[in-house]
């Protein structure tokens, strides 16, 4: 295994040239495109890490599915889906098209306008962003994790097309709350600083069901499990979610901060860092490295067709 994700981070190297660092958040920009890190955990307690894999970086999108998470247990199922819908769009994470033009309602929690509406969501309780941050340390298993106050200064400066469609949403009564309030929650959410293992750590309680194997502590209900694997299955991966699933076949979520988290079913938990993004903003190592994991440990969601595509 070691040996197999140490080729596997090899070969993601080779690719790192071909993507850039995402700059629309200034902060982000100074991020370093050769930095790649991962760490992979198997139910059965063996933690594998590799390369900057304790490098920290923002969480950024891969919170909508912590977010998704508390928005269940606070609001509950029906008013959630009331709120958000479950199908891919096909169009960019921050794109506000379709809030216009196909309903009111974001087409799913997953890009941002579907993560403002279930942000709005976790808002019913006293301290929407502790209890938030609690939940991501207990799920990633480390209770140092914190807010990176730079990113998420520099997020809400240049935070205006998340602005336009939370006033948008605010105006369709979605949003129950001030479209500021809502907006403030969701960039704090997106800036929590991590790294490779905390998601990791992460991912293992979604492939075990909710429930760390390691410990036997029970931290989340199947029921929330089995919706946030689908959607990252079918949104997880922005507008290459289709190509994702044929390609590499494992329930992920990628942020613009360069990570990717991916869950696979009763086998493992693993992230993988990179900053250099694809023109979807997708990390280019990342997405790289678990292209090969899934090919050489036959991890595809339909494995036996586990060939290189
Ligand atoms: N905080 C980022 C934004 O709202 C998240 C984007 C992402 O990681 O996809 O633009």
């Amino acid at each position: 295994m070691e040996r197999t994700l140490n080729d596997a981070m090899d070969y993601a190297r080779t690719f790192l040239h071909t993507g850039k660092v995402a700059t629309y958040i200034p902060e982000l920009a100074k991020g370093d495109s050769e930095q790649l890190g991962a760490c992979l955990i198997t139910t059965d307690g063996e933690v594998y890490r590799s390369g900057d894999w304790q490098q920290e970086f923002t969480i950024q999108s891969i919170s909508k599915t912590i977010t998704l998470i508390m928005a269940l247990q606070v609001a509950g199922y029906e008013k959630v889906f009331s709120k958000v819908g479950v199908e891919p769009t096909g169009d960019a994470f921050n794109s506000l098209v379709r809030l216009e033009t196909k309903t009111a309602h974001p087409l799913n929690p997953m890009i941002n306008a579907g993560a403002i509406a279930t942000a709005s969501c976790c808002m019913d309780v006293k301290d929407p962003f502790g209890e938030f941050l609690e939940l991501t340390r207990r799920l990633c298993r480390r209770d140092t994790i914190h807010l990176n106050e730079a990113v998420f200064q520099s997020e809400k400066k240049a935070g205006m097309r998340n602005r336009s469609m939370a006033y948008l949403m605010e105006d369709d009564n979605i949003l129950e709350y001030d479209a500021e309030d809502v907006v403030d929650l969701y960039f704090r959410m997106c800036s929590l600083s991590v790294n490779a293992e905390d998601l990791a750590n992460y991912a293992l309680v979604l492939a075990h069901n909710g429930v760390d194997p390691r410990s036997g502590e029970h931290l989340l209900d199947d029921w929330i499990v089995r919706i946030v694997k689908t959607l990252m299955v079918t949104c997880g991966m922005y507008d290459a979610s289709g190509e994702f699933a044929m390609k590499v076949g494992i329930p992920a979520k990628s942020g613009v901060g360069g990570g990717i988290m991916g869950t696979v079913e009763r086998k493992m938990g693993l992230a993988v860092f990179n900053p250099a993004l694809d023109p979807k903003g997708n990390s280019v190592g990342a997405y790289r490295v678990m292209e090969y994991l899934s090919h050489y440990l036959g991890l595809h969601y339909f494995s036996g067709s586990n060939s290189m595509i």
